[in-house]
């Protein structure tokens, strides 16, 4: 989308799955449209002659949707909301060093348009008074003031996603009588905290409050600061984060003007008031919000945009220390290889030993953000499953964010854990989620290099059984003869020569396809050495396969063919080197006509594998559900 196409409309109110927050906003609207109090601003004469009647509401999600009503789509001029953008502006391109030391963050006491300075840095104390804004609007780039203008409305236009345009009646009408913001302006000329042209510096500050805007595009700016400095609806990143926190913050302590303390207690969102009667409030990660109506109380402020705030706050709870998180769910589940095993199908034997030690192998599924709080419950379940396990498994495939203090804590642990008695294992850490910046820093530890990582659990667990397996002696990994499989236990020494008879061996390399869903199926086949995964095609993910399955040494594939003799139900690849034997489904049903105990026994033992794999299923899905 082209960063300056019109904002897209509001919902029609008879849009049924956005009822609950329209009709919300309709009653509220009708509720404090019967609040009288307050006047419009007159002191640029140009205001006050606006109709004191005009109500608009807009809400904006931070992924863009956008809620309205009343006179939302009105324009009127932005006034001092202008200044946390050009804050957020300045911030961005000359630094924090350099903006701190032409206005500080303090709140002030003193009212908007007050002509103090800071005693001891002679700075203004905030960006939100005027003189602080005077000294940011300084900072717009450009070599000539043409330039500097253009990259004015730029900025504002980029952040309400289409292009905006100055008030040239309400700016003249400053113009001409803003001469309490030339005193403030020449007095910081005076002590070196501005230095170009007081009045350039003014022409472009009168400008910036002259910004035609609506409900909507406020909403939608205020949402771009909710949504972390990048537009919702355009998706073009304004300002850093950090510089988006700085602008916040500002805004919660001096956005409100002298009632910026009340407004902190009752409301609690960053705000801020312009004295057209706009004000806007951010809340982080959810929406931006902004009230339209004229009339304003002592202190500057919209007086029925303040009985809006306070509403939409206390019904949506909306008041930045209202606690949303819960630090504990951030663990899924756990569980352990003895019950949850991989997609690997095993052995008999393999089975046992798995069933015996598998319950040194703990999996510990983590899910949604990674902040302080949840890693630190993360971690600290880590270590208790630690203890009593030889290899542990986090799965990250649910977490959707990591911070940089999850990333340190992690990091940590990876490196305590390093040379231990404890394998630690992290499975689906990868780039199709915001993870980077874990991957990044697990990437920049020695301990981060030697950590196990895999594309999935399943995989993970394959490994760890694996080891497992080979730490206590299993046979996994040698080639089997014919006599050592079990689909051919309980034949007769004379009918296992039989089989032999009509059994061919066959060699694969790695990556071969086996097999293919679709094919007929002529074929069965024992796996002598190396391993074969079992893929399926899934619905709808782009032609994306799923391995649902890998099968080692000793086991059979393709043994359907026997019993339906239809085609082939998924793809079989080999993993590496893979040996085995293919028995003709025709030729063993040839056989049998002589011999019907050969076939008698093996479907006794493939009945026997399916019910034991059934029941092992079964068993599985009553811990994961
Ligand atoms: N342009 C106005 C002034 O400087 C903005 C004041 C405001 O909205 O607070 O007086």
């Amino acid at each position: 989308m082209n960063r300056h196409d019109p904002i897209r409309h509001p919902p029609s109110a008879g849009s049924q799955a956005l009822a609950p927050i329209q009709d919300y906003l309709v009653e509220i609207h009708e509720r404090v449209s019967k609040i009288a109090g307050g006047a419009p601003a007159d002191y640029i004469p140009e205001l006050g002659k606006v109709d004191p009647n005009l109500f608009g509401i807009a809400i904006a999600t931070v992924d863009g949707q956008i809620y309205s009503v009343g006179d939302a789509l009105v324009p009127f001029t932005i006034q001092s909301v202008s200044k946390p953008f050009m804050y957020g502006y300045a911030l961005q391109h000359h630094g924090r060093a350099h903006v701190l030391k032409h206005v500080g963050v303090e709140p002030t006491g003193e009212a908007f348009n007050s002509i103090v300075l800071d005693d001891a840095a002679n700075r203004p104390f905030n960006p939100m008074v005027n003189a602080g804004a005077i000294a940011v609007a300084e900072m717009m780039k450009g070599e000539t003031q043409d330039q500097r203008i253009a990259n004015m409305i730029e900025l504002f236009s980029s952040l309400a996603g289409r292009k905006l345009e100055i008030d040239d009646a309400v700016f003249e009408s400053e113009r001409a009588t803003g001469h309490r913001n030339r005193a403030i302006a020449y007095m910081m000329l005076n002590t070196a905290m501005i230095e170009q042209d007081p009045e350039q510096v003014l022409d472009l500050y009168f400008r910036q409050c002259a910004m035609n805007v609506t409900a909507c595009d406020l909403a939608v700016m205020a949402a771009t600061l909710a949504n972390d400095g990048t537009n919702p609806i355009t998706d073009h990143k304004i300002f850093d984060t950090q510089y988006v926190r700085d602008v916040l913050t500002v805004m919660n302590s001096c956005g409100m003007y002298d009632y910026a303390g009340e407004w902190a207690y009752e409301v609690g969102m960053p705000a801020k008031s312009g004295v057209s009667g706009c004000i806007i409030a951010a809340i982080p990660g959810q929406i931006g919000i902004c009230v339209y109506a004229p009339p304003i109380d002592r202190q500057g402020n919209s007086v029925r945009g303040i009985s809006v705030c306070r509403d939409i706050s206390r019904e949506f709870q909306l008041h930045a220390f209202y606690n949303h998180t819960n630090v504990r769910s951030v663990l899924r589940r756990d569980y352990r290889a003895d019950v949850v095993r991989s997609n690997r199908l095993r052995t008999l034997e393999e089975r046992t030993l798995l069933a015996e030690e598998g319950r040194k192998i703990a999996v510990l599924e983590a899910q949604g953000a990674l902040f302080f709080g949840s890693t630190e419950q993360l971690l600290r379940k880590l270590n208790a499953l630690a203890q009593n396990s030889k290899y542990v498994i986090v799965d990250f495939k649910r977490v959707h964010h990591a911070d940089s203090a999850a990333s340190k804590l992690i990091v940590r642990t990876v490196r305590a854990m390093a040379g231990g008695d404890t394998d630690l294992v992290f499975a689906s850490i990868d780039n199709d989620r915001p993870l980077d910046g874990l991957i990044r820093a697990l990437a920049e530890t020695k301990e981060g290099h030697g950590l196990r990582q895999f594309r999935d659990t399943d995989a993970a667990l394959e490994w760890c059984e694996d080891r497992l397996l080979a730490g206590v002696g299993s046979t996994a990994g040698t080639k089997f003869a014919l006599h050592q499989i079990n689909l051919f236990d309980g034949l007769t020494a004379g009918e296992r020569k039989l089989v032999e008879g009509i059994v061919r061996p066959l060699v694969f390399e790695k990556g071969d396809v086996i097999m293919r869903a679709g094919d007929p199926a002529k074929l069965f086949f024992v796996l002598a050495r190396g391993t074969v995964s079992v893929e399926i095609k899934l619905h709808g993910e782009g032609g994306r396969y799923k391995r649902v399955a890998s099968i080692g040494p000793g086991l059979t594939f393709g043994e359907m063919a026997l019993l339906d003799g239809g085609t082939r139900s998924a793809d079989v690849i080999a993993n590496e080197r893979v040996v085995c034997y293919g028995l003709g489904v025709e030729e063993l049903h040839e056989l049998a006509k002589e011999h019907p105990n050969v076939m008698i026994t093996i479907l006794g033992n493939l009945t026997r594998e399916f019910s034991e794999r059934l029941r092992h299923a079964n068993e599985e899905i009553s811990v994961l559900e």
